[in-house]
């Protein structure tokens, strides 16, 4: 029989995550022919999500879970889910039913039958989503694609899944700062992409602010792509040329004209444009740096806490992890 794990990171889904198994398990029960289990990850949850797991995992032998220290953010759960799943298809997936379990049969007919490494999914409609905040994420998209070599469909989400080589792959990219929806697709592998509607959030809050949504754009980028430095020099060298043929004016007209009026706008636009260029240039190059600096530091991508595993196979690969 072949086997499916579900990993499901979870922050503070106190509300939810009861009702997510229960409908989740609806599902499963369909699918008599695999074998499924969940890798549910508390990401240092403030409120009782750790206690409804232990419950949950006292209730069904299918439930696994790992719980962290502390908050490690959503990339660090999925993370901790893959290296702690074993089986041949895995799924990643958000507790709150945003990600609809509804389509396992269609996933598991792509990279069971088709022949697809990976199904993944993208949302069409952005219902309920602010006019700046669809604008963002299509601008968004749309740099993704033009300045990384990581392409990725418009609306293109973490819910899919993925087999069992494909996962080996991605757990061989060890960076630590991590930006899944790039390295997805940075490992290659057929992907089917099918599209849904998405359905607002049943219980609990988003997690997500517009300030963090706006970090994750930067990741996206610069975790996959020197174009922004590539632009900055490329910049300079506009520049550099436009500052030749400008003082090369300005020398014959100084020659054969002797010196007219004094250059005062001329001298105030060029102070603040190269004043905001290097300061743009000097940002950027801090984005990098600040990159290196944190992967050279070579901390583990989170801390476990308590688990229902059994660590075998963690002990083996990471000896940076606390038990
Ligand atoms: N999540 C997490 N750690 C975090 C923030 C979120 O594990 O620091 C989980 C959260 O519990 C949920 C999933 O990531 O299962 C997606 O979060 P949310 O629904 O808030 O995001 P949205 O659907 O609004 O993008
Ligand atoms: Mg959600």
């Amino acid at each position: 029989m072949k086997t499916v794990d579900l990993i499901v990171p979870c922050y503070n889904e106190e509300e939810g995550l009861e009702h997510f198994v229960n409908e989740t398990n609806k599902v499963i029960d369909s699918l008599p022919d695999y074998k499924f289990r969940y890798i549910l990850v508390n990401d240092g949850s403030r409120d009782k999500t750790y206690l409804i797991m232990k419950k949950l995992a006292q209730k069904f032998d299918s439930v696994k879970y790992i719980s962290f220290s502390r908050n490690f953010g959503k990339e660090a759960a999925m993370y901790a889910g893959l290296k702690n799943s074993t089986a041949d298809y895995v799924v990643v997936m958000d507790a709150d039913l945003q990600h609809p379990p509804a389509i396992f049969p269609e996933m598991l007919k792509a990279v069971d039958e088709e022949g697809y490494d990976c199904c993944a999914t993208r949302r069409d409609e952005r219902e309920g989503e602010s006019f700046f905040r669809g604008a963002f994420s299509k601008l968004f998209f749309m740099l993704q694609n033009k300045m990384t070599d990581v392409k990725m469909p418009y609306g293109a989400m973490d819910y899919r899944m993925m087999t069992r080589q494909m996962v080996d792959s991605i757990m061989e990219l060890s960076e630590v700062q991590r930006f899944s929806k790039g390295i997805f697709s940075w490992v290659g592998f057929d992907t089917k992409w099918i599209s849904f509607k998405t359905v607002d959030r049943e219980l609990g809050t988003t997690k997500w602010k517009f300030s963090s949504l706006f970090r994750y754009a930067i990741d996206g980028i610069t975790c996959f792509s020197v174009a922004p430095l590539r632009f900055t020099a490329f910049m300079g060298g506009i520049i550099f040329a436009v500052s030749l043929i400008y003082i090369l004016i300005t020398l014959i007209q100084t020659l054969f004209l002797g010196i007219t009026t004094p250059g005062y706008v001329t001298t105030l636009c060029a102070v603040l444009f190269l004043g905001g260029i290097t300061e743009m240039s000097i940002g950027i190059l801090g984005e990098y740096i600040g990159r290196i600096y944190m992967e050279t530091k070579d901390r583990p991508i989170y801390i476990a806490k308590h688990t229902n595993l059994d660590n075998d196979n963690k002990k083996k690969t990471d000896e940076k992890e606390v038990g």
